[in-house]
């Protein structure tokens, strides 16, 4: 399948960088460990993909450069890429810049690349900071990197640095989780994205959990703490914003934002999706492929579906109760032409049952229960 030139606008931008310098071993992403000579190779096609792309970046507010891992990029090779994009879009326009770094890429040559770039927010792949968890997870850095690749970004001045972290690794105690979050706060982090490990087909964890080496946490656990999570960054500062995600004020994540309200958005790079035109699309996740379809002129797919209005109103409330403010009643009226409780008449169900909150304009999951959003939404929806 394939996609012409976009000539629509969308907010954010996210653009994939396949590659890391090891595989962790519950990573289900589209990435690999690759040679330099590919890397080039790869940068050089998304360079030409974000060409064939710019007559619809005039509205960009949001970029975000995710993986794999983009700092595993040599720093080269990382410039020439944020060098292309400057010369495409007029840097001043963005808001929210955010790199995915791994704690050992932190280095001052690297910072000051990014700082001239206006890279302005760094989202750091830490997921713990216990020795047996990283080890588990195959992460390659330990508690004192983290410290040291924390330090250095406040010497260089980026104060929005995101942190995340897995919890649900075997059997561990919340006690070694709630210190993960503690050492995330106390070292400087500003936004927390705290993940269930979700034991994913043709993971190396997969493997193990078939040979009996690996069991994954009891779901009945691990609601529980999540509850915990919830009261504890509470208590720390922290406002949930999303299932996953919490932010001390003014540091929620507006890339990630643009997903959950369901907006559109340009996916740049091999295996990248999009939504542009009621359509989302994902770039076909084989370089081979992705080098073809860009010198043909046109983008190779691997998936593309145009919404519905029915569809595009069931992402509507799918996306926007993942959010802790939920769903402006008002504002689907207007995207829609219609109300959404009528809509949706299991709403008033969900409602009854304590599911779901309306309070003046806005439809929501209460709190408490927001970890079984899915599982609720999903036999409805
Ligand atoms: S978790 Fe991140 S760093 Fe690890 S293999 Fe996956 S993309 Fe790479």
């Amino acid at each position: 399948m394939t996609m012409t030139q976009e000539q629509v606008l969308a907010k954010a931008l996210y653009i994939h960088i396949p590659f890391c310098r090891s595989i962790c071993s519950y990573c289900d992403f589209y990435k690999m460990v690759a040679k330099e000579s590919l890397k080039e190779k790869y940068v050089d096609y998304l360079l030409k993909e974000i060409q064939i792309k710019r007559s619809g970046f005039g509205d960009l507010k949001t970029i975000y450069i995710g993986g794999g891992t983009p700092s595993s990029l040599n720093l080269l090779l990382l410039e020439k890429l944020l060098r292309g994009l400057q010369e495409c879009i007029s840097f001043e326009q963005i808001e929210e810049f955010t790199l995915e770094a791994n704690p050992n890429d932190i280095n001052s040559d690297l910072l000051e690349i990014l700082s001239k770039y206006g890279v302005n927010r760094i989202s750091l792949g830490v997921q713990s900071f216990s020795e047996r968890k990283l080890r588990v997870l195959k992460r390659g850095h330990n508690r004192k990197d983290v410290r040291k690749a924390m330090q250095l970004l406040k010497d260089y001045g980026f104060d929005n640095v995101s942190v995340d972290l897995i919890f649900g690794v075997g059997e561990e105690d919340y006690r070694t989780f709630r210190r993960d979050i503690n050492l995330a706060i106390r070292y400087g982090a500003r936004h927390l994205s705290p993940y269930t490990l979700i034991v994913e087909e043709k993971t190396i964890l997969h493997k193990l959990v078939g040979e009996g080496k690996f069991f994954e946490m009891n779901p009945d656990r691990e609601a529980r703490f999540y509850s915990k999570i919830q009261w504890h960054l509470q208590k720390k500062g922290f406002s949930q914003y999303e299932i996953s995600n919490f932010a001390k004020p003014g540091y929620e994540c507006r890339h990630n934002l643009v997903y959950w309200n369901n907006e559109p958005y340009f996916g740049l790079g091999a295996g990248a999706s999009g939504y542009l035109e009621n359509t989302r699309y994902t770039n076909v996740a084989n370089l081979d492929s992705y080098f073809k379809g860009i010198d043909s002129g046109e983008l190779f797919l691997s998936e593309t579906t145009t919404l519905s209005k029915t569809d595009q109103m069931n992402e509507e409330l799918m996306l926007g109760l993942r959010k802790v403010e939920g769903i402006s009643l008002d504002h689907f009226q207007t995207k829609f032409g219609c109300n959404l409780i009528s809509a949706f008449p299991f709403i008033e169900k969900l409602l009854s049952q304590g599911f779901l909150t309306l309070q003046s304009d806005r439809l929501y999951i209460p709190i408490e229960k927001l970890y079984l959003s899915n599982e609720v939404l999903v036999n409805f929806v």
